[in-house]
């Protein structure tokens, strides 16, 4: 990537921790002589009385757990704020959502991640709230959409870069238009990580994560996160958590916290190769639109450039001949994986459109590439061949 091109590099106030070394370090045992490295796997329902019940952190299995804790310490230093850890990505979506008031309306991204669409949809097919769908790289389009609205409170819902669109929203400018307007501000960190961009610095209120994806990095686990800094807005998820009971297991606390310590060297790796595989795939003839934030023609690549600080590892592509071509490019790769999910280190390949609940603004023939860490040539000989054969 020519130096002129490379998106703003990583901002470390002086004597702070790179990211880098965030990941390796947080969340560890207190140090000393024989002291265990890894926090371990806390598989206790309760604990003994007398300690910290009247907090709500720990007392029982369901309010707190060691492990838990551990990993959003790390979580929460990544992203600049304290983190929760829920179930799953969509229970941290939930609790998110159930932020709003009754009756309140989310604004939420038309490109949206599908489960986010689906449940503000049944949300509010339940009367418990009210959705707009807006287009957030259109921050006059978003503004014109609060004047027009007679009700107020709102939440702002952002997704930056949108999936599969990888549409890039000024999270910046649409979390100070938001608070102009009374919004709480949420936006799903799941595609970029916090080490490509911190909406919290951006102003945004409420961070999003599914940790199964590149947080956890492995495929193994499926696990969420929330990350805040408003003591208010953290008791409120806390207790939403607790009571709702979408708890995560210590098992998959430990593995997503595992798997932070390697998310700078797989992210550096998958990335690299999303934007070369970009480049070449813009130039296959099988191929009718290339959408990554790396691509100098990518409506979103000025913003992304200058809002984070590289451009992920997820490309989508349109495909020549419809669904039906899309369809035999899935079948015919032997190394790319046909499957849902994405931020592994294994390479994953999916027409998003297969979903009945897909938004119907993603093309039918996209195909979403989430690129993992094999060899870049691998992954390419691998995919050229399944296009040129999709041709027929
Ligand atoms: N947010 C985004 C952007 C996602 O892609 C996903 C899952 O694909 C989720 C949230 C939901 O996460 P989970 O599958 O961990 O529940």
């Amino acid at each position: 990537m020519p130096a002129d091109d490379s998106p703003t590099p990583a901002r470390t106030a002086p004597g702070a921790l790179s990211p880098d070394t965030v990941a390796v370090v947080a969340g560890r045992p207190p140090r000393g002589p024989d002291a265990e490295l890894n926090t371990g796997v806390s598989l206790s329902a309760t604990y003994v009385g007398g300690g910290a019940l009247g907090t709500g952190e720990l007392g029982y299995g369901r309010f707190g757990n060691p492990t838990w804790t551990a990993l959003e310490e790390a979580v929460g230093r990544l992203e600049g704020g304290h983190a929760l850890t829920f179930a799953s990505g969509m229970a941290a979506v939930s609790a998110a959502l159930h932020l709003l008031p009754a009756e309140g309306t989310v604004l939420v991204p038309r490109g949206a991640y599908n489960g986010t669409h689906a449940l503000s949809a049944l949300l509010a097919a339940q009367g418990r709230l009210r959705v707009q769908h807006v287009d957030v790289t259109d921050v006059e389009g978003v503004r014109a959409t609060f004047e027009a609205m007679a009700v107020a409170p709102v939440v702002l819902w952002l997704e930056s870069p949108t999936n599969p669109l990888l549409e890039v929203a000024d999270l910046a400018a649409l979390a100070a238009l938001g608070h102009e307007h009374g919004a709480v501000v949420v936006a799903d960190n799941t595609f970029a990580t916090p080490l490509l961009q911190r909406p919290l610095d951006l102003g945004v209120d409420v961070v999003v994560h599914s940790v199964t994806k590149f947080l956890s990095g492995h495929s193994d686990v499926v696990l969420g996160a929330v990350v805040v800094r408003d003591e208010e807005l953290l008791a409120q998820l806390r207790r939403h958590r607790t009571l709702h009971g979408a708890v995560p297991g210590p098992l998959e606390a430990f593995l997503a916290l595992r798997g932070i310590r390697t998310l700078p060297l797989r992210l550096e790796r998958s990335q690299a190769s999303a934007a070369l595989l970009a480049r070449r795939l813009v130039d296959h003839p099988a191929v009718t639109r290339v959408r990554h934030p790396s691509l100098p023609g990518d409506p979103g690549h000025a913003l992304a450039k200058e809002q984070m600080r590289g451009f992920g590892a997820l490309v989508s592509i349109e495909v020549a001949g419809g669904a039906a071509a899309a369809d035999a490019v899935v079948d015919a790769v032997r190394l790319w994986v046909p499957a849902t999910s994405l931020g592994g280190v294994e390479s994953l390949i999916e027409r998003r459109r297969r979903h009945p609940g897909e938004p119907a603004v993603v093309p039918e023939d996209l195909l979403r590439l989430s690129v993992g860490v094999e060899a870049v040539e691998d992954l390419w000989r691998d995919l050229s061949q399944a296009l040129d054969a999709s041709q027929g």
